[in-house]
């Protein structure tokens, strides 16, 4: 069983990208548990057709300690399992403990079985708080994808990323397996993440083009796979499904320094 993280920016496309990519894993005949590590609770929406899956703190919350694993799990398309740690109210608490308590639930309940291939956690992008930086550092998630693009604030955040997954590298022995570039249409993209990969010590392992078809699943509470599977983009997530599933280039990142990093940008952004 691979546990894997995926990290980035907040509306970077980490939860589209996570259900589009479980999907097309399922489609391979995979096993894969998806546990949604953000607040928001809507990582797994569109391989449930809808918010349908309650989260851990709230079913807690309301029926005490007292659950079964069908109470915060789901299972959905292509018999995908889905798990959302939910969060507190806004501004009370720590937004990272709904992690914590679900891993810990996840585990007393045997959700982790041996017949899973791939348990992939949907994490809010900031490792600098403890609670996101949980799946790393309590080694759960050995393997770390970052979702980003040329955008200078998905770049940045991405670094920082790299230095929580440093950070961990020893203690809980969390690798990088890659770069995922979701386009924003930045010039030159696709070689600037590229550039950035390899500065980081890794690999861009696929270069997501953006897709409208992405939103017309959206609205149709579907992943791209499920809604239309002849779609290009759909390819697009079966090859990033390919080379996770073959991946074997794993590393502690070398996050860059700052003034590394905007000279790149600046590098990349003047090509003509
Ligand atoms: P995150 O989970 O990182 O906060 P989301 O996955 O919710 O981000 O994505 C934010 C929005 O971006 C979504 O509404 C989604 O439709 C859109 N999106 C993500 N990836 C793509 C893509 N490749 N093409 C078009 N739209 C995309
Ligand atoms: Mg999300």
């Amino acid at each position: 069983m691979r546990q894997i993280a995926i990290y980035g920016k907040g509306g970077i496309g980490k939860s589209t990208t996570t259900q589009n990519l479980t999907a097309a894993l399922a489609e391979m005949g995979k096993k894969v548990m998806v546990v949604g590590c953000d607040p928001k609770a809507d990582s797994t929406r569109l391989l449930l057709g809808g918010l349908a899956q309650k989260a851990v703190l709230d079913v807690l919350r309301e029926e005490g300690e007292m659950i079964d694993l069908e109470d915060i799990m789901k299972v959905g398309f292509s018999g995908i399992r889905c798990v959302e740690s939910g969060g507190p109210e806004p501004g009370v608490g720590c937004a990272g403990r709904g992690i914590i308590t679900s891993i810990s639930m996840l585990e007393n309940l045997d959700a982790y079985d041996e017949n899973l291939d791939y348990v992939f956690y949907d994490v809010l992008g900031d490792v600098v708080c403890g609670g996101f930086a949980m799946p790393i550092r309590e080694g759960k998630a050995k393997e770390i994808y970052i979702v980003a693009s040329g955008e200078m604030m998905a770049m940045y955040a991405a670094n920082n990323i790299c230095k929580g997954v440093k950070k961990y590298a020893n203690t809980g022995g969390v690798r990088l397996g890659g770069i995922i570039c979701n386009s924003r249409k930045v010039d030159n993209e696709e070689a600037m993440l590229k550039a950035f990969a390899e500065k980081l010590g890794s690999q861009l392992i696929q270069f997501v083009p953006r897709d409208n078809m992405v939103q017309r699943a959206e609205i149709h509470k579907k992943t791209v796979i499920q809604y239309d599977p002849s779609q290009p983009q759909a390819d697009v997530y079966r090859s990033l499904a390919m080379n996770i599933d073959g991946n074997e280039m794993f590393v502690i990142p070398e996050p860059m320094h700052t003034d590394e990093l905007e000279k790149l940008l600046m590098e990349y952004g003047l090509l003509d």
